[in-house]
């Protein structure tokens, strides 16, 4: 602002122009004072305004009395009483009141009610932070932005956006007691005036754990059918789904019910085929609930109710609050733990003598070279993997079988490892023993952490 005129000058003069209610009179100065809002600056400036223009109206000279007349009538037309009682009190008579150029009146009249709607939504809520949002009409934002610019007070002033989010925010403090959080609020308030709306969502929880699968027929994921893609039809007997269930749905129903939440997404750390199982102690997830209603959930309760939704298929175990970065960190997870795997191979001749030996010789800290599985070729990128196999043990079971224990990096397809897939794996068992082995069974029975305390 230029400093020739100072705050009573130039109230007077945009006045003189626009009839500004006290929030967005004050809001001109928003940055000037501290400990106010901009109700109370409007205000002040409104009594001290209206004091100097009744000094005026009681001088001698007339330009001086009829500045201070004019003043005080447009004070009136603002609706402020104090100068209607000036006038009156002098037999002036005042113009209708306009509603205020900028807000049209919004905010003196709009705050209760805009309260009363946000305080029913947020009911169902359970947090302690929140924040709150606004979209506001663009023309209330052009008339603000025309007045500021034409009085230079660009640096002084607040939008009118800022002003209201701040205004209710406070009272929403004082009513519940919780506090505004800026930087990770745990429910979001949007209040979008060209809708006329509000929307309250919460932020995401993350959980996680590890989970043991003990059937063969269950996929990690939800599987919906080819056929219908979730529509259900003759070929799925109407699920809609290619197998009844998956680990996600055993995990994520129980966890949607316990957090009331609209949905929950699953993130394994790799995942394991549909017909392998999930040995040992487990492999790591984190699921991400998502808008929940409630935030604090006894974990070890919801422990039980998804282990009694598994049926003693699935297990869930070490569920615990996590941050958001723990979903990124179980994916590179994946990539450099050391698996292992309990694998029955079938050949296609007798198993003799030498079989074993060469088997453990041969895979010992060794780099296989992977082109992606033609199984999955139909969805992933054909591209050359390499990845470790630390040890084979074998052991001979009848005349064509063998049982294989594999200890190798995350990410390596083990099924291929055996097979070859037709050269595509190098080196594979199907290879060394020059005879096609087939891989009959498979089990994950660990999944060690890189580095202990990783997650
Ligand atoms: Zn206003």
């Amino acid at each position: 602002m230029s400093l020739e005129k100072n705050i009573l000058e130039k109230s007077a003069e945009i006045l003189s122009k626009y009839s500004l209610c006290d929030y967005c009179l004050g809001r001109l100065f928003a940055q000037l004072g501290r400990g106010l809002d901009n109700n109370e600056r409007g205000y002040a400036i409104k009594i001290v305004l209206t004091l100097q223009a009744h000094l005026m109206l009681l001088s001698e000279n007339p330009p001086i009395r009829e500045k201070g007349l004019s003043i005080l009538k447009n004070l009136a037309k603002t609706g402020f009483m104090p100068a209607i009682e000036v006038l009156k009190k002098y037999g002036y008579s005042t113009e209708p009141i306009e509603e205020c150029y900028v807000c049209k009146g919004f905010i003196s009249r709009n705050i209760e009610k805009l309260l009363k709607k946000i305080l029913l939504l947020i009911e169902e809520y359970e947090y302690n932070t929140f924040l709150i949002g606004a979209r506001i009409p663009r023309d209330i934002a052009k008339r603000e932005d025309n007045i500021k610019i034409a009085y230079g007070l660009e640096t002084l002033s607040e939008s009118f956006k800022s002003d209201l989010t701040r205004i209710l925010g406070k009272r929403l403090q004082q009513i519940t007691g919780k506090t505004v959080d800026y930087r990770k609020p745990e429910v979001i308030i949007i209040i979008d005036l060209t809708t006329d709306t509000i929307k309250v969502t919460s932020s995401p929880i993350f959980i996680y754990g590890r989970y043991r699968k003990y059937a063969r027929n269950i996929p990690q994921n939800k599987w919906l059918c080819s056929k219908c893609w979730g529509k259900g039809c003759e070929h799925c007997s109407w699920t809609g789904k290619k197998y009844p269930t998956s680990v996600e749905e055993i995990v994520t129903e129980p966890i949607i019910k316990f957090f009331k939440a609209k949905k929950a997404k699953f993130h394994g750390a790799g995942r394991e085929d549909v017909d392998v199982r999930m040995l040992g102690s487990g492999r790591p997830f984190v699921v991400e609930v998502i808008n929940p209603k409630r935030r604090k959930v006894d974990l070890r309760r919801l422990e039980e109710e998804i282990n009694a939704h598994g049926e003693k298929l699935v297990e869930v175990s070490e569920l615990k609050y996590v941050s958001r970065d723990t979903v990124r960190r179980i994916k590179v997870f994946a990539e450099y733990t050391v698996k292992t795997y309990r694998a029955i191979v079938s050949l296609s001749r007798r198993v003799i003598e030498e079989d074993v030996q060469k088997i453990e010789t041969t895979f010992k800290d060794i780099i296989v070279s992977q082109w992606t599985p033609t199984r999955v070729l139909h969805r992933r990128a054909d591209k050359l993997r390499k990845k470790k196999v630390y040890r084979i043990s074998a052991k001979k079971l009848d005349d064509t079988k063998l049982e294989l224990i594999i200890v190798c990096q995350g990410g390596l397809y083990v099924k291929e490892l055996i097979s070859g897939d037709n050269g595509r794996t190098k080196p594979s068992i199907s290879e060394i023993l020059e005879t096609q082995a087939i891989c009959e069974e498979l089990d994950v029975l660990d999944i060690a952490e890189p580095v202990k305390g990783f997650m």
